[in-house]
C-alpha cells in the first residue's frame, strides 16, 4: 500500500491552492504572504460579522463614560443620548438579586424611581 507523501501540500489560501513541497509537515501555505493574506481575510469576516453590534456597544460605552460623571442619572438621559438599552457585555444579580447590566468596564444599577447609577467595574 503507498501513502501520500506528507510533504506534498495544498496551499490553504483560497486564492492559490497550488500544490507545493513543504518543509515542514505542519506547513499549510505556499509563503508567508499567502498565510498573511489568509488571516487578514480570516480577521475581516469576523470584523464584518461583529461590526454593527460592536459598533452600537461602543457608543454605548462612550455614552456610559460621559452619564457616569452625572451621579444619578434617569432613564430619560440614557435615551437622550441614543442609549441602546438592549445592548450589554455583562449581567449579574446584585445583593438584591436584581439583575444589572453592564457595558465593558460600566455597570448601571436600578437605584429605584426611575434612576439609576452608574460607576466602574473596578
Ligand atoms: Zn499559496
Amino acid at each position: 500500500m503507498k501513502s501520500t507523501d506528507p510533504y506534498l501540500k495544498i496551499c490553504k489560501y483560497a486564492f492559490c491552492k497550488i500544490s507545493f513541497n513543504a518543509k515542514r509537515t505542519n506547513q499549510e501555505f505556499c509563503c508567508r504572504d499567502h498565510y498573511v493574506k489568509h488571516n487578514n481575510l480570516k480577521a475581516k469576516t469576523i470584523r464584518d460579522l461583529t461590526k454593527s453590534t460592536d459598533k452600537v456597544l461602543h457608543l454605548n460605552r462612550h455614552i456610559l463614560s460621559i452619564l457616569s460623571q452625572k451621579g444619578t442619572v434617569s432613564a430619560n438621559d440614557f435615551s437622550k443620548l441614543g442609549y441602546k438599552i438592549s445592548q450589554f457585555t455583562s449581567i449579574r444579580k446584585n445583593e438584591k438579586g436584581e439583575n444589572v447590566f453592564g457595558c465593558y468596564e460600566y455597570i448601571i444599577e436600578n437605584v429605584g424611581n426611575g434612576n439609576y447609577k452608574i460607576y466602574k467595574n473596578e
